[in-house]
């Protein structure tokens, strides 16, 4: 792989290789974009194959945080790590304090937290040596668990999403299929039936579908579906909250849903191909990375101070900004997913023009 040809690509503007022998860290941050403000984006450690799938994750993820932070409007850019390295055995309080010192290097360019295979708890020895850790636990600082706003986020999603539909955002007596009842999802079955709504669940732990069926009425559980039927339910909206790249060839053509609103990333399997699938079968997207941005809200919100009630108003912001997606959507006959980026890519050169102020 040529990286400056790789990086050209997409405008990455900086990557960075962190080695160290004793602790055997191999690390590599890459910065997207950084007009909005500060990168940001989390820590992921896998046993990568190689080096360049390592690199080339890197680079794809870094890119998605750019639009994610874009679209929600916070002070940042994107921007990702990751680890290689197997999260079940190669982990050490030295290797996170030595990440740590090599993420302070970096002068404040980038701010991380917990992503795939990282725990806030592993970032409790990076903190030690940086001040640029984020989602710590709650006794170190950290904001709390980031389900919370997300699962808040989904549910404004999908009552934009109600609204852009039916005229009216009121979710009673609407019918949802939850994919997944884990952190997010189990919160948002619990806002939807608060709502008045009805739900399937779906979920492939057990106990998962049990604890969450325990606590909705029965009058509003619609039943506890196996894992691969979930796709074809009759119901007002699909809620994805477990695994990315579900809509794909094989599940799009049978889902009979009017939206998808759900908090899994990379939902699209392509996001070019199955956005413009869902738009020719009529199933509005919400994508992803809008609907599930709520944790991403409150994390760029403790670089600011961690206010919860900030943190609150922008997550309801959602509703208004989908409802923008949406309407520039059918505005430009383009699918919801190519909109997003286009607002996103829109509001970054807005930003790129004030910054040429001089302070
Ligand atoms: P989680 O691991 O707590 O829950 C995921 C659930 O999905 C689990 O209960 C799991 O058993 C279930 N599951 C896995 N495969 C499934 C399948 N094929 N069918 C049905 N259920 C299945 O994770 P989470 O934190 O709730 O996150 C859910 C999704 O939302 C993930 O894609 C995650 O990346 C995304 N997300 C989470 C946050 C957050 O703050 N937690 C923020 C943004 C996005």
């Amino acid at each position: 792989m040529s990286i400056f040809a790789e990086m050209a690509k997409h405008g990455h503007e900086q990557i960075h290789f962190f080695q160290h022998r004793s602790t055997g860290l191999k690390a590599i941050v890459a910065l997207h974009d950084t007009t909005m403000g500060p990168a940001l984006g989390g820590c992921r450690m896998r046993p990568y194959e190689s080096e360049e799938e390592a690199l080339f994750d890197v680079l794809r993820l870094s890119r998605g945080m750019t639009y994610k932070c874009g679209v929600v409007d916070v002070d940042n850019g994107g921007g990702k790590a990751v680890l290689i390295g197997d999260p079940d055995t190669a982990k050490s309080p030295e290797l996170f304090r030595v990440f740590g010192r090599f993420v302070e290097g970096l002068g404040g360019r980038f701010y991380t937290g917990t992503d795939m295979g990282t725990t806030p708890q592993d970032f409790v020895h990076s903190q030690r040596e940086s001040s640029r850790f984020v989602g710590l636990p709650e006794e170190y600082g950290g904001s709390g668990n980031t389900a919370v706003p997300t699962a808040l986020g989904v549910v404004e999603a999908i009552k934009a999403t109600a609204k852009w539909l039916f005229g009216d955002a009121d979710l009673g007596g609407k019918r949802f299929a939850v994919q997944g009842v884990g952190k997010v999802g189990a919160l948002v079955v619990q806002h939807l039936v608060e709502e008045g709504a009805a739900v399937y669940v779906s979920d492939v732990h057990r106990p998962n579908v049990d604890r969450v069926a325990e606590r909705v009425p029965a009058e509003q559980f619609l039943g506890a579906i196996a894992p691969e039927e979930i796709y074809d339910l009759e119901v007002d909206m699909f809620v994805p909250c477990a695994l990315g790249a579900i809509l794909n060839d094989r599940t799009i053509e049978r889902l009979r849903c009017r939206a998808v609103v759900g908090s899994a990333n990379n939902q699209l399997l392509d996001v070019q191909r199955h956005g413009a699938m869902l738009r020719e079968r009529d199933i509005l997207y919400a994508p992803d990375y809008l609907a599930n941005a709520g944790g991403l809200i409150q994390v760029a919100d403790e670089l600011k101070g961690a206010v919860p009630e900030r943190v609150y108003a922008k997550t309801k912001g959602i509703y208004g900004m989908l409802l923008q997606v949406y309407a520039l959507a059918a505005e430009q006959q383009i699918p919801t997913s190519i909109a997003a980026d286009r607002l996103v890519e829109e509001r970054i050169d807005r930003v790129k023009e004030l910054k040429n102020v001089r302070v």
